[in-house]
């Protein structure tokens, strides 16, 4: 094997680990905007909790106010009963009539407020379904994520067994140094040099001489003589054909 092969092999290895690697970075964020989307919905069911709170609330309101004009009536009827001028009479059943107008302005205020129950129910019920049915859809999705990062991780492992062991195939440690500094900068490291004598990596033409080199290079190799790392003239890139 060429030293070329060999680290086209290691590349090979690498960019399977690039792949891995973005999606294990990936299926955390993939997870959260679920996880995010269902407190939204969970959102939406408190706030029909809150609306039914605050409804019942009126309604006990009213009822409360209510029950406090008809005592302040029977009080108001008790202490009639007991007067002995007319005058005293009639200013108190003016004022009863005042708050039997209360009274009454109240009830329907409770009726009104009663009305709107219903639709408050309602509301929350189908914040509730749409929870329950969103919740039973993302848990499912979240655990085919987590399923999933565990075998990227597992996957993760063995390419890097595997890069290991075809790193110690590249016989050349000059070529093997050049490619580790260069992949952080530049993917993929090695490319081919095309008929038209262009860099496959970034698409320069060329230099003639560069084109002679990576020939003699092919030659070399093919006799199963040295190799010499030949490099793109713009981004660096080894060059084979
Ligand atoms: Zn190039």
């Amino acid at each position: 094997m060429t030293v070329i092969q060999s680290l086209i092999d290691l590349q090979e290895v690498d960019g399977r680990i690039r792949e891995l690697e973005l999606e294990l970075k990936d299926l955390p964020r993939r997870k959260a905007l679920e996880t995010a989307r269902l407190s939204g919905v969970s959102a939406d069911l408190q706030a029909a909790k809150a609306g039914q709170e605050y409804a019942d609330q009126r309604v006990k309101g009213f009822e409360a106010d209510a029950q406090a004009l008809k005592d302040k009536i029977r009080q108001l009827k008790t202490a009639q009963a007991g007067l002995k001028s007319n005058k005293e009479y009639q200013q108190y059943s003016i004022q009863i009539d005042l708050v039997s107008h209360d009274l009454e302005t109240t009830e329907n205020n409770q009726l009104a407020a009663m009305d709107e129950l219903p639709s408050v129910q309602a509301r929350i019920a189908a914040a509730q379904a749409k929870f329950d049915a969103e919740k039973g859809g993302v848990d499912a999705f979240c655990a085919e994520i987590d399923e999933r990062i565990a075998s990227v991780k597992a996957e993760l492992d063995e390419a890097q067994k595997d890069r290991a062991e075809k790193a110690k195939l590249v016989p050349d440690p000059k070529f093997l140094l050049y490619y580790e500094r260069l992949r952080t900068k530049r993917w993929p490291v090695v490319v081919p040099l095309t008929h038209d004598g262009v860099c496959d990596g970034c698409h320069l033409v060329q230099p003639p001489s560069v084109s002679q080199m990576v020939d003699a290079n092919a030659k070399n190799g093919e006799e199963g003589k040295m190799q010499n790392i030949v490099a793109c003239t713009m981004c660096g890139r080894i060059l084979y054909r």
